[in-house]
């Protein structure tokens, strides 16, 4: 087959209620162009039909390459597995459940075809957010922006087009864990912004939950930014600094006022306050030192099960 011009990359995580809606929808999409293009679907360890479905929608279009996780790598994991067997000229990467809405693609070629290798999305309102979601996310964008080198836009997803040369910078990155949006923003490139009003889900639900959106965040901040693990050399001197002034103070009292018995509630508020930073700090430290020893194993990203063409015998 010759290279497409455009890989839509698809992560799939039991999506079998959306998938023929959304395959449909970007399939007439893509037909409107002149530019030839692969479906790639990535199966990330879905429980559900997913993959039979897709194996279904690869009969019918020869467009639909299917790449089968041997289990749940992550969405991170699925867009990198994607990113390493698209083989068109740009990718475009899209959440199947109709989130990122297909029609924007003409836009992002448009603005490849102006000369930009990365053409992001950014959402205009998270109207089909929880409030919780709104607050967390923005907190999140503030607090991982103030603190790391590599600034990543206020809501934007993953829903991009990047060029082959883009491509080839990120699979520079050899980091097992990985935060997606922060190595999208690390590469660089000329980027342009196309503003679009994001959907609620078309059919299925989120797989991320606060607990995995939680852990998101810790990955999103400890991958770009050492700011957390040196905050304690300052806040250590700080504290030190405070405690020599108070040390010197009641010795001098002593000294010159006699033994002043009282103090036990303040010691103990100091004790217990001091153990409890001291802990944190012993926390944040472990987050890093966790993620070094993880990153040290040199494990691969995600392990391949099948693709299009061994799937055939099976299917
Ligand atoms: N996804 C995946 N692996 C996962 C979780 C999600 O490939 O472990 C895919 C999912 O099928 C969808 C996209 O990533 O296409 C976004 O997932 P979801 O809609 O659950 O996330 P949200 O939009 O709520 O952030
Ligand atoms: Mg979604």
């Amino acid at each position: 087959m010759i290279s497409p011009i455009i890989s839509i990359v698809c992560p799939c995580y039991n999506e079998q209620e959306v998938l023929h809606v959304f395959t449909d929808k970007i399939i007439n999409i893509l037909s409107m162009d002149t530019f030839t293009y692969e479906l790639l679907f990535v199966n990330d360890g879905s429980k559900d039909n997913t993959l039979i479905f897709l194996h279904e929608l690869a009969v019918r279009n020869k467009n639909i390459r299917i790449i089968n996780l041997s289990r749940n790598f992550g969405k991170e994991a699925a867009l990198t597995a994607g990113l390493d067997h698209a083989k068109g000229e740009v990718v475009i990467l899209i959440d199947v459940d109709l989130q990122d809405p297909p029609e924007l693609i003409h836009d992002f070629l448009r603005e490849w075809q102006k000369g930009y290798d990365v053409v992001v999305a950014k959402r205009i309102n998270r109207s089909s957010d929880t409030l919780t979601k709104k607050i967390t996310a923005s907190l999140f964008y503030k607090f991982h922006n103030s603190i790391s080198d590599v600034i990543i836009p206020d809501n934007v997803g993953d829903f991009r087009l990047i060029t082959r040369r883009v491509v080839t910078a990120i699979q520079l990155l050899p980091e097992n864990q990985r935060f997606m949006k922060g190595i999208f923003s690390w590469v660089g490139f000329k980027t342009s912004i196309i503003q679009y009003t994001r959907q609620p889900r078309a059919a299925g639900k989120s797989s991320f939950n606060g607990w995995r959106l939680w852990n998101f965040a810790l990955e999103g901040i400890t991958s770009f930014s050492t700011t957390p693990l040196r905050i304690w050399l300052y806040l250590g001197v700080f504290v030190s600094a405070i405690a020599f002034i108070f040390g010197a103070s009641i010795i001098l009292k002593t000294l010159f006022l006699g033994v002043d018995i009282p103090g036990y509630a303040s010691l103990l508020t100091i004790i217990l306050f001091f153990g409890g930073i001291q802990l944190i700090g012993l926390g944040i430290m472990g987050e890093y030192i966790g993620r070094l020893y993880m990153e040290s194993k040199r494990r691969p990203i995600y392990i391949i099960e099948d693709d299009s063409n061994t799937q055939k015998d099976k299917f």
